[in-house]
């Protein structure tokens, strides 16, 4: 079935004009006569969308900043319901009220040796028309922050990741009682001052290292597209991995009016220690004034100074104390009812909302959805009509931690886990390769329909392009034959930091979530720089990408809602599925020989042979080894899996030559049966106590790292068993896992049988 989709494409691509013929082979899920009605219709609908109209709604919901509580944000919710519902959708605002910390007071002053008082001010430039909007802005600061008061001296900790802390360790150096300053990036900014606190440090700085995003990388704005001196990247700052997405106050159900609230004394999210955004502008005083051992030298970054690790002489006193308001956001939702399989949804999602006027992060997506709406609804006008029900989700409140999109998945859980076939998220766009992440049984369906996008540049599909460009990347010969023999390219696991978290990793829905990125370097995320001037002089300026993402998204929402059988595929993920298990078996021996390595060196005396009085270091301490794990019941579940994916593959190949035929067809009640059962799949890798110390995350395959954030961990619970070093956990969780497979495996099974 692949290599047919590839010679469709190349047919496609040589003679443009034709449409597709009866002998062709159908898309997957479809009878043939089905797969050509769709085909056209799909056509029609990539002739749709338009760059004109993606520039002037950008234009629109970007004039102003639009953040959670803000005038504008509610204005821009009803613009948007406004257009749903001039397009022919059904459409309805949903209103939750959620915790939003504003600042009150923010200070952060060098004491010590010398006084500076930080700035914690993005300039306006003349040039940048909206960049002078301040009664509007949100100050730079870091949302769910604990208020605090402190002053300390200052230690530079690099990312501020745990491996950054063993490096401390060896200079001798602790934080503890110290306020630390750590660079953005690496990892959800949350997870630095998380693991500051869990080393006993009382306050925490984050900035932006020029290295990273600023003039090392290219011009700053508004030469160029990266982040100016005073530039601050806004963010928040919930424990969210560890805890829960969404109202602190709320978790795991509806921040609706009247819902139980819990006291902000017993918020798990919320930080332990005081955090502040700033600037390299104003970093760089802070980290010249520190003294101590040299940074190792992958710490340091491109400002004009030696970076010392500390602590001090630097001192610095932080204050911040915020309103802590309950406030409303406004999620826009609209429908298309299905009309044959009303009660089976395909959900697809955007956030509205921004840190300030956000053009890039996230209108530049948010325009694409609407794009796609606009054109579904004049589809429908001329008469499409969807199999499945096709639900558009513009959420508000995504910046501050998913609110909106994580408080209508808990007030709709229950719906959505009888009726949700399939989520697909958008997080902002740019120029480049299509980014393709999500559940692994959606991996060939994506690759499809990557087959059938054209690039705006090259003019090749954007399938073909991230193919080569994969291959231009690629490190080994092994990879390069893989990318050149495997039929489909592999989608990344999803970890978090956008809406689609809620319904993948708490309720179990299949999820995509899609781009294009790789082409424009940026450095204005979550500034005030993050507008409508920087994304039209600096991104997809034509909006042509904006286009292919509506284009991508929209075909994968029709091709989803359209299809007899669901267009699930088991042997992409299983094959995943074997690969993770390779993966961890891999980690727990690497783990083994680094122990046994380190403790050889400790006996022969190789730490003492390297001390240097002048720069002394602390030798690491002997380890216990890891124990070995039984993998066994995970290798048998795997086999299994493999086969009911192969066997679930063959059926329905069989039966699509068929179907819709008299004789072979599947009858409505089969057809229904098949699909329901296809709609559980992902629920069955679901646990219902969820993952060891973090129930709210329930899927047993992915799931944001606790200390990693927006980077997937696949098969958390044994991954980071084995990572931190709590062996017995992972024993347990490698069964945990293999019975979910076991079950998973059980349905496949059943959906083959049921379409034999
Ligand atoms: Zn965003």
């Amino acid at each position: 079935m692949r290599s047919w989709a590839v010679m469709l494409l190349v047919f496609s691509l040589v003679v443009p004009s034709l449409s597709y013929g009866a002998d062709e082979a159908p898309l997957v899920g479809y009878s043939s006569r089905n797969s050509q009605t769709e085909r056209k219709w799909e056509a029609k609908f990539r002739g749709m969308p338009d760059p004109a109209n993606l520039r002037e709604y950008m234009g629109r919901l970007s004039a102003r900043p639009h953040h959670v509580g803000s005038p504008y944000d509610k204005d821009n919710a009803e613009w948007i319901l406004a257009h749903f519902k001039e397009w022919g959708l059904d459409a309805h605002i949903e209103r939750f009220d959620v915790l939003f910390p504003t600042p009150k007071v923010r200070v952060v002053e060098m004491v010590a040796p010398t006084k500076f008082s930080a700035k914690l001010e993005e300039p306006a430039l003349a040039i940048d028309p909206t960049s002078n909007q301040k009664s509007e802005q949100l100050p730079t600061y870091n949302a769910y922050s604990i208020d605090g008061d402190v002053t300390a001296p200052l230690v530079f900790v690099n990312y501020g990741l745990p491996e950054d802390y063993e490096k401390l360790d060896r200079l001798g150096i602790s934080v503890k009682g110290a306020i630390v300053i750590a660079k953005y990036y690496q990892s959800w900014r949350g997870v630095k001052p998380k693991v500051a606190a869990e080393h006993g440090a009382i306050g925490c700085l984050i900035y932006s290292e020029p290295k990273d995003d600023g003039y090392s990388v290219d011009n700053v704005f508004p030469q160029g597209p990266m982040r100016p001196a005073d530039g601050v990247q806004r963010g928040s700052v919930m424990d969210f991995a560890s805890a829960n997405p969404g109202d602190p106050l709320t978790p795991g159900w509806g921040a609706i009016e009247g819902a139980k609230r819990l006291p902000i004394k017993e918020a798990k999210s919320i930080t332990k220690i005081p955090v502040m955004p700033i600037s390299y502008g104003d970093a760089q005083p802070l980290l010249a004034a520190l003294a101590g051992p040299m940074a190792p030298e992958e710490w340091r970054g491109s400002l004009p100074i030696p970076y010392h690790v500390g602590p001090g002489p630097a001192k610095v006193h932080l204050k911040v104390e915020f309103n802590w308001d309950i406030k409303p956001v406004y999620d826009v939702i609209a429908k298309i009812p299905g009309s044959v399989a009303p009660d089976e949804w395909i959900v697809r999602g955007n956030h509205h909302d921004a840190w300030v006027n956000g053009a890039e992060d996230p209108i530049s997506a948010q325009v694409a959805l609407l794009e796609e709406a606009r054109s579904l609804g004049q589809l429908v006008k001329q008469g499409w009509k969807p199999r499945r029900t096709i639900i558009y989700c513009a959420w508000d409140g995504e910046e501050p931690m998913l609110l909106g999109s994580t408080e209508w998945a808990e007030q709709h859980a229950a719906e959505l886990q009888q009726h949700a076939a399939v989520y697909i998220n958008t997080d902002g766009n740019d120029r480049g390769l299509l980014n393709m992440g999500g559940s692994h049984s959606l991996e060939q369906f994506i690759n499809g329909v990557a087959r059938d996008i054209e690039d705006p540049e090259t003019k090749m599909t954007v399938w073909k392009r991230e193919q080569l460009s994969r291959i231009a990347k690629a490190k080994t010969a092994e990879e390069r034959q893989e990318l050149r023999q495997r039929a489909d390219l592999r989608i990344e696991a999803l970890g978090s930091g956008t809406d689609f978290t809620a319904y993948l990793d708490h309720l179990g829905i299949a999820t995509l979530d899609l781009g294009f990125e790789g082409e424009d370097e940026q450095g204005i995320y979550h500034s005030i720089y993050d507008d409508f001037y920087w994304y039209t002089h600096f991104s997809d300026t034509n909006f042509v990408f904006g286009r292919a993402l509506a284009q991508t998204v929209g075909t994968s929402v029709m091709r989803l809602a359209d299809a007899e059988v669901l267009p699930f595929d088991f042997v992409d993920f299983a094959d995943t599925v074997d690969m993770y298990k390779k993966e961890l078996q891999k980690l727990l021996a690497a783990k083994q020989e680094e122990v046994r390595e380190r403790n050889q060196e400790l006996e022969e005396g190789v730490f003492a042979a390297t001390f240097d009085p002048r720069r002394p270091t602390v030798a690491p301490a002997k380890e216990e080894m890891p124990p070995h794990l039984n993998f066994a019941p995970l290798e048998n579940a795997v086999e299994l899996l493999t086969r009911s994916a192969k066997h679930y593959q063959q059926a329905l190949a069989k039966k699509q030559m068929s179907m819709g035929d008299a004789a072979g067809g599947l009858g409505p009640e089969k057809l229904a049966a098949v699909n329901r059962e296809l709609m559980t799949t992902e629920r069955r890798l679901t646990n219902e106590d969820g993952l060891p110390r973090r129930s709210w995350y329930k899927h047993l395959l992915y799931a944001p790292g606790v200390y990693s954030g927006y980077g997937v961990k696949t098969v958390p619970g044994v991954r980071e068993g084995i990572e931190q070093k709590r062996w017995a956990e992972a024993d347990a969780e490698i069964v945990r896992v293999a019975k979910a497979l076991e079950d998973e495996a059980g349905v496949i099974e059943a959906a083959a049988r049921e379409l034999e």
